[in-house]
């Protein structure tokens, strides 16, 4: 992958504004939150609050976490109006069950795909999609397909680590989360209000 980051703070002011010179607005953008570090979904559920500010009509599919895992910003987007789909329920997690496995994905994307091409949303959030990409639980180049002819109007986040090539060379922007340290790794386990 090409680095472009960079800008660093060891460094004087740029002098120059590192822009092209003609912006131009975006219809919508496609956005792809990838890499092993913290802070994938979190900041997906960041630019839900940005749509949000400026009355966008939201939705949010999470494709690994299940209704009744209940997380935190599940119940705050409901709270303001954001339509929410926890589709992970019915996996599972037993390799033996491959064919259920991809029986729900399948339904949990054609869900997706629904909501893409029903045209209502401004932005679509598409938590935890690579996973099943990279499980092979559903195909990868029906979702590119899906992405690239998406009604022009709808933006689009995509998170999970791992991102598929093919994603990512369709994308607009994407990042790659670093882990640098976690609190798991010292043994810590996942805390409510920051994990979930
Ligand atoms: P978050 O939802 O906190 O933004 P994420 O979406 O980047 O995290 P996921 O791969 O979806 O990360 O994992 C979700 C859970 O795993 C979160 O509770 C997160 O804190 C934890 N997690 C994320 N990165 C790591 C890591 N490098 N090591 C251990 N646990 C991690
Ligand atoms: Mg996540």
């Amino acid at each position: 992958m090409s680095n472009n980051d960079n800008t660093s703070s060891n460094e004087n002011p740029p002098e120059n504004d590192p822009r092209p010179k003609e912006l131009r607005t975006p219809k919508s953008l496609l956005l792809v939150h990838t890499g092993h570090g913290k802070g994938k979904s979190t900041s997906a559920f960041g630019v839900m609050i940005r749509g949000i500010a400026r009355d966008w009509k939201v939705g949010v599919v999470q494709f690994v976490k299940s209704g009744n895992w209940n997380v935190g910003e599940e119940k705050i987007g409901r709270q303001l109006g954001v339509d929410w789909f926890a589709l992970g329920e019915g996996f599972t997690w037993d390799s033996q069950n491959l064919e259920q496995d991809k029986k729900t994905g399948a339904a949990a994307w054609n869900k997706a795909d629904e909501l893409l091409k029903s045209g209502v949303y401004d932005l679509l959030i598409f938590d935890e999609l690579t996973y099943l990409l990279n499980w092979n639980w559903i195909e990868t180049q029906p979702v590119i397909d899906a992405l690239v002819t998406r009604p022009e109007h709808i933006n689009v986040v995509v998170t999970g680590r791992d991102a598929p090539q093919s994603l990512i060379d369709i994308a607009d922007t994407v990042t790659e989360m670093r882990n640098v340290k976690h609190a798991y790794e010292s043994g810590f386990k996942a805390k409510r209000g920051i994990d979930y």
